[in-house]
């Protein structure tokens, strides 16, 4: 197998429906191009598997990985990228959200220097409306209060060249936020204007409980700010305390004998330092389950099956025994 140039990552769960369709357009998107084409089945549940065997064994260039269970899209995209083996990685969903027909404008900017080029969804059609306002509201309060400056309205389709996927490689993190992780390698990094399509076929497999997960793992990996959150309430309420304590003083100086000042101030009171005290907790159990999850030092993902593939070996250029992730079959 000589080294292609190109090498693009398909995530694929329960895509039956639109798989053959996908493979025909990215396929044609590359006509002219030394490409390989890896589909990771992310544990579908479909037909999705039986299609891409036969994909694999009718086209050498098409080469499938097989996840031993559903692991998510940022996990089957990671597997994907430790198995490529092309100069630059475009990732692309099988949905045909993203125009393969755009791939060779990011090649084109890959080639005049840059070292990513994410796509910047100019517009989301067939998208629904809670999906479009919670998307554009969680970019902004990301950006907000991370360090990193990670481009907005942009998702995972996009192409990385050897180096940042080499960057990617050597993250050993498991909660894993692509576009966030790539923004945080560096280099020189552009964006390419697209129209975003509906999906061709199937349904959106990122339900909202997966929207709010991601989300959190956006903000968990990329900040600590809401850890903060704790002290700066507790600043707040201290103010307020000190307030009130003066005054209810005063009160019971001042007030006539056998006056009980009320238990709707108690009640409130005690309502909403719980619930603070609550939201502080639960935020910092978010960021402790995460030590918890990476000290295990699991494989990020787990290859049942490998067609027309080599192992990553030969690519992987960090030390596999300290980033977890390199499980073959
Ligand atoms: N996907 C995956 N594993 C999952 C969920 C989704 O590999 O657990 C794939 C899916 O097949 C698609 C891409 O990730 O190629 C994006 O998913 P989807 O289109 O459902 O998300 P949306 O575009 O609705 O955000
Ligand atoms: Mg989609």
């Amino acid at each position: 197998m000589d080294t292609p140039f190109l090498s693009l990552v398909v995530p694929v769960y329960n895509e039956e429906a639109v798989l053959l369709q996908s493979y025909r357009r990215i396929k044609k998107a590359v006509a002219d191009i030394n490409a390989e084409i890896i589909f990771v089945d992310d544990g579908s549940v479909d037909q999705s598997s039986t299609i891409l065997e036969n994909l694999a064994e009718h086209d050498p260039a098409t080469r499938v990985l097989m996840l031993s269970r559903n692991f998510g899209h940022q996990q089957a995209v990671t597997a994907g990228l430790h198995y490529a083996r092309g100069q630059a990685v475009i990732v692309i969903d099988a949905d045909l959200q993203d125009p393969p027909e755009l791939i060779p404008a990011l090649v084109q900017r890959w080639q005049e220097g840059f070292d990513v080029v994410y796509g910047i969804r100019q517009s989301r059609a067939g998208e629904s409306w809670f999906k479009r306002i919670s998307a554009r509201w969680f970019y902004r309060i990301l950006r907000g209060m991370s360090d990193v400056e990670i481009p907005l309205d942009v998702g995972d389709f996009r192409l990385l060249s050897r180096r940042v996927v080499d960057v990617l490689n050597a993250m050993p993190e498991h909660h894993r936020f692509l576009r966030g992780m790539a923004a945080w390698a560096g280099f020189k990094q552009i964006g390419v204007e697209y129209a975003r399509s509906p999906r061709a076929a199937g349904q959106s497999k990122y339900p909202l409980r997966r929207m709010w997960r991601l989300s959190i793992d956006a903000i968990t990996g990329f900040t600590v700010a809401p850890l903060r959150v704790g002290t700066r309430l507790a600043g707040l309420v201290a103010l307020v305390a000190m307030g009130g304590s003066a005054w209810l003083i005063y009160q019971k100086l001042h007030a006539p004998t056998g006056l009980v000042l009320g238990w709707t101030s108690i009640m409130v009171t005690m309502l909403w330092l719980g619930a603070m005290q609550l939201f502080v907790l639960g935020m910092i159990g978010e960021y402790v389950g995460r030590v918890v999850e990476q000290t295990r030092g699991r494989p990020l993902f787990i290859v049942a099956k490998a067609l027309n593939l080599q192992p990553p070996k030969d690519v992987v250029r960090h030390d596999l025994r300290k980033t977890p992730g390199g499980i073959r079959p």
